[in-house]
């Protein structure tokens, strides 16, 4: 069985006060017992210094939300892979929908991110998901098998054994519309397939693939109850430490 994974995207949300608080307020829920689900947190890059500071030794990691495709050098307001590494970050989020909704970003560049936070040894987490037109047009399946497709294509097996896929159908994120769990389970179970014929069937069940789009306490438990719903990225209420904990604790 996969340990289900519970990763929060704060988004361009936060303060140095309220961030310390939510943390704090994570890392007591947490307990010290062995949560039900790993998690993480995925803070903007000013932020990432006080999540180490936070978070070094608890089982709580931390990650970025995205990252440059060059290593170094003249290319200003970037973040490259090996500063996020610096900061001890696991994870990094790539291809978000709203980066490539307002960053014009492509199939072609998030494969590069991906790429680029796995030679610095982060974890890259690819993100996929369908505009309510395009689900509305049949087109779920082209779009996000597209997506993930090309991400297969620039990594190497070896390299999609490491990586975090999360699927976020864009009409559900921020909305309060989530997938029903069959809507889900359908597209993870399409993502898993083609995962599957890149690595093989047994890397492709180690994969995590998870769910993101107003996920929240009340509909965490039957979204990650399906067989290849492996955890949630969340957005909203990753902001209050008493509904991501209930989150972590639903898995
Ligand atoms: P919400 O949970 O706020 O819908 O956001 C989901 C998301 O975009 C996480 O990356």
């Amino acid at each position: 069985m996969r340990p289900k994974l519970v990763v929060g995207n704060w988004k361009m949300n936060g303060s140095r006060a309220a961030n310390a608080t939510l943390l704090s307020g994570i890392v007591a829920g947490l307990g010290g017992a062995k949560a039900k689900a790993a998690c993480a947190v995925c803070a903007p890059a000013p932020y990432l210094a006080q999540c180490q500071e936070l978070l070094a030794g608890t089982p709580v990691a931390w990650g970025a939300q995205d990252v440059s495709v060059h290593a170094s050098g003249a290319y200003t307001g970037e973040v490259a892979a090996a500063m996020l590494a610096d900061f001890a970050c696991r994870y990094v989020i790539v291809g978000h929908s709203e980066r490539r909704a307002y960053h014009g970003e492509g199939n072609e560049l998030v494969a590069r991110k991906a790429k680029a936070a796995l030679d610095a040894g982060l974890t890259p987490i690819v993100c996929v998901g369908e505009t309510l037109a395009q689900r509305e047009a049949n087109q779920t399946a082209a779009v996000v098998g597209e997506q993930l497709g090309t991400v297969l294509e620039t990594l190497s097996p070896e390299e999609v054994t490491k990586i975090v896929v999360a699927y976020e159908p864009v009409w559900a994120i921020g909305t309060g519309k989530t997938a029903t769990p069959a809507m889900a389970q359908e597209v993870h179970a399409q993502l898993r397939a083609q995962l599957k014929v890149r690595v093989g069937k047994e890397a492709a069940q180690q994969l995590h693939i998870l769910y993101g789009g107003s996920m929240k306490p009340d509909n965490a438990a039957e979204l990650m109850a399906q067989p290849d719903i492996d955890g949630g990225l969340i957005g909203g209420a990753s902001l209050k430490a008493a509904e991501f904990l209930a989150i972590i604790n639903a898995a």
